[in-house]
């Protein structure tokens, strides 16, 4: 059990054949440090089982818990629910090799031999980001009232009828210039 905010790193070397289970946390620090604008604070869990053989090292990440963002149309806090689950296989060699990799849906990292782990910080982060929705906002009704009442407002209100004409004045400036 390894629990870091900052890092999220499985060990590579010295690790025996088999299947190892590996525990972390991400909370809203972890993905200040990545300069996400978006998420203000999250509490999220990833559980990392890495399988490995003599050839490979196979990742299951699975990533849940709750990422704290802006609504979009009040700013109020909104909680959304975060279940991501990715694998991911580690291949030893270098980048080059990496097209001939058939993987599935799985992604596919190329290590170094002499690696000696592996830092998933940024995989987590953009599981995280790309498991949000495209708009973030309150279910209907659930928007923070003085907002929703403030916007209705503005946006009901009577509309500006000032730049009727755009070229009224160009055209007053032009006949100017031809008397
Ligand atoms: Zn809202």
């Amino acid at each position: 059990m390894d629990k870091v905010t900052d890092s999220i790193k499985v060990p590579l070397r010295g690790l025996p054949n088999g299947s190892h289970t590996f525990e972390y946390q991400a909370d809203g620090e972890f993905f200040q440090t990545f300069g996400s604008e978006i998420v203000q604070d999250a509490i999220c869990a990833i559980s990392v089982v890495v399988t490995k053989s003599r050839d490979f090292v196979k990742l299951e990440c699975t990533i849940t818990g709750t990422v704290t963002v802006e609504c979009d149309r009040c700013l109020d806090d909104l909680q959304i629910p975060i279940e991501v689950v990715r694998g991911l296989l580690v291949k030893y060699g270098s980048e080059e090799e990496e097209a001939d990799v058939s993987s599935g849906d799985d992604d596919v990292m190329m290590v170094e031999d002499t690696a000696v782990q592996l830092d998933l910080s940024q995989f987590v982060y953009d599981y995280v980001c790309l498991a949000l929705p495209l708009q973030m906002v309150h279910p209907e009704g659930e928007c923070n009232p003085l907002m929703t009442a403030y916007l209705a407002k503005e946006t009901g209100g009577e509309v500006s009828v000032e730049c009727n004409m755009p070229f009224s004045g160009l055209k007053d400036l032009l006949d100017n210039k031809n008397n």
